[in-house]
């Protein structure tokens, strides 16, 4: 599953490919997984054809095509993935690619998504991709202490739940809330209101630093996820708890045990990161 990491590397794959380049044609092989909003029409124009790409932007695990007189928002889902090709390049695996751009210098950008839980939003302006973005709450590679515990500080739920909740903070799936968790010694099941403004700085801080280090190593890749360059990323054989239940700590060597919170199985250290006296 992509998570904020991956659709980093991704974004930082494709600003040299797109950005300053004109989309020549568009094809979109299946319409379904496109949704026209007001002005921005699931044709090849909405699809920002004749366009000049000015930039590449991200907020959690979405990504922002930004151009001339539209933008495109991608959203990889579960399996989708947004890769260039060279000119003449055949895509790695040809299957399920729903949308191909050709580019001015013969590149071109596909969109593959075998499970299509993700999709293509063309939005026709800044405007309209402020108003979706404002749904969400600050980025995750750029969340403080303070403005995570103003987002969630005064909840019940166990901050676990909280860390996934794309309102408080954006970007944050299973595998980096159970890493920052561990990094910063707090139990998953503790009621974000009981943590104190220190706690939040260090969960904050180890969001950043567990995200910053995924995306060092390219990403995770968890079953068929490839990133940009066709090649699998390494991170998932670095994770400390996640995928690693009953295995040893790497703190302190006793056994990582394994609940489940929020509905997700969530893996922890009960020696690392203890449950408080309230
Ligand atoms: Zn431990």
């Amino acid at each position: 599953v992509p998570e904020l990491p991956e659709v980093e590397t991704i974004r930082l794959a494709l600003v040299p490919a797109l950005v300053g380049r004109r989309v020549a044609s568009v094809r979109l092989l299946r319409p379904d997984i496109c949704t026209p909003a007001p002005g921005a029409p699931c044709s090849p124009a909405g699809l920002l054809r004749g366009q000049r790409v000015r930039a590449l932007d991200r907020r959690g695990k979405q990504l922002a095509i930004i151009a001339d007189r539209g933008i495109l928002l991608v959203h990889l889902g579960m399996t989708g993935s947004l890769s260039a090709l060279g000119p003449g390049q055949a895509p790695a695996r040809p299957n399920h690619l729903h949308a191909i751009w050709t580019l001015d210098d013969g590149r071109r950008l596909v969109f593959r998504d075998p499970r299509r839980f993700g999709g293509l939003w063309p939005l026709p302006g800044p405007d309209a991709l402020a108003a979706r973005w404002a749904t969400l709450g600050p980025d995750a590679l750029r969340i403080s202490g303070p403005g995570l515990r103003a987002r969630c500080g005064a909840s019940a739920r166990p901050i676990k739940a909280a860390l996934l909740d794309q309102a408080v903070t954006a970007g944050i799936g299973n595998i980096y809330a159970d890493e920052a968790l561990f990094a910063s010694g707090i139990h998953p099941a503790t009621p974000a209101a009981s943590l104190g403004k220190v706690d939040f700085l260090r969960l904050a801080s180890a969001i950043r630093a567990t995200l910053r280090q995924a995306i060092r190593r390219g990403g995770s890749t968890i079953r068929d996820y490839v990133n940009s360059a066709g090649q699998p990323g390494t991170a998932q054989t670095r994770h400390a708890v996640y995928g690693r239940s009953g295995k040893p700590c790497l703190r302190c060597q006793r056994r990582l045990a394994a609940i489940r919170l929020a509905g997700r199985a969530t893996v922890f250290c009960p020696h690392c990161q203890p449950r408080r006296k309230s």
